[in-house]
């Protein structure tokens, strides 16, 4: 295979990864993601470009603000690293294609989903939002090319998909309002599945959400038994949905073929 596209790929995830940064840490402030120019949380001093080079001017300044020396998250390299490494996976599976165009996309929105609700415990409506535009000139493309798709070939599909996954998590948030009095899953997690639903269609979206609901119950299970969360504790749901959207879209395809297969 040549190398050369898929290191662009990672390079180019990289540079999307040090934005998806400054989403991350200034929508859930309120603040605008445009300006002012990136600075150290701590100091305030401005940050140079060569302070911002991806990965490379974490491991330059040893994890440390060059002016006032405090110690900067792991997060923003991690960050980084994983949004090339999720980019080059997507390429591998879809080659330079309309499918890589849009799961790009959505797992890009899903990324700074993910680091979110894991800090702060929401999911912000304008990744729903921009989510959503995306999911609508998807949906839109397939009038026009046969070939702009990402799940199932009809055309209603991705309806079906939003009703399908966003609908069943509002029902159990709901009869969990009125049985227990909290809800096991936030408005959030009920918002992001339409533009899951809405760029997967049904059967992809509707596979993401069983996958985050299993790796969700194992891992819940998983901290309740180690004693690490307790069974009352809050855990946010939108990290499995990411995990599970992804998991869905490689190999939700033959999951479905491998269960179908099963039945008969
Ligand atoms: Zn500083």
């Amino acid at each position: 295979m040549n190398v050369l596209v898929p290191l662009l790929i990672f390079i180019t995830g990289l540079i999307f990864g040090s934005f998806f940064n400054v989403v991350i840490y200034r929508l859930p402030e309120g603040k605008s993601i445009i300006a002012p120019r990136s600075f150290c949380p701590s100091c305030g001093a401005k940050l140079k470009a060569y302070d911002l080079i991806p990965v490379f001017s974490f491991i330059f300044l040893r994890g440390k603000c060059r002016y006032c020396g405090c110690k900067i998250s792991f997060r923003y390299p991690l960050v980084e690293l994983v949004t090339g490494v999720v980019f080059v996976i997507l390429y591998i599976k879809f080659g330079l294609s309309v499918e890589f165009i849009f799961t790009v996309f959505l797992m890009s929105i899903l990324l700074m989903v993910f680091f979110i609700d894991l800090e702060h415990m929401i999911i912000p409506n304008e990744l729903v939002i921009a989510g959503l535009i995306g999911g609508i000139a998807l949906f839109v493309l397939r009038f026009w090319f046969d070939d702009a798709l990402v799940g199932d070939s009809q055309w209603y599909s991705p309806i079906l998909g939003m009703l399908a996954t966003s609908g069943f998590l509002l029902l159990v948030a709901l009869i969990g309002l009125a049985i227990y009095g909290t809800d096991a899953f936030g408005m959030g997690d009920v918002k992001i599945f339409l533009p899951i639903g809405l760029i997967l269609g049904l059967k992809l979206s509707v596979i993401s959400l069983v996958f985050s609901i299993f790796i969700g119950g194992i891992t819940g299970l998983f901290l309740i038994i180690t004693g690490l969360k307790h069974r009352k504790s809050h855990i946010p749901f939108g990290p499995f949905i990411v995990m599970g959207t992804f998991l869905s879209i490689l190999f939700g395809n033959e999951f479905f073929a491998w269960y179908v297969g099963m039945l008969l």
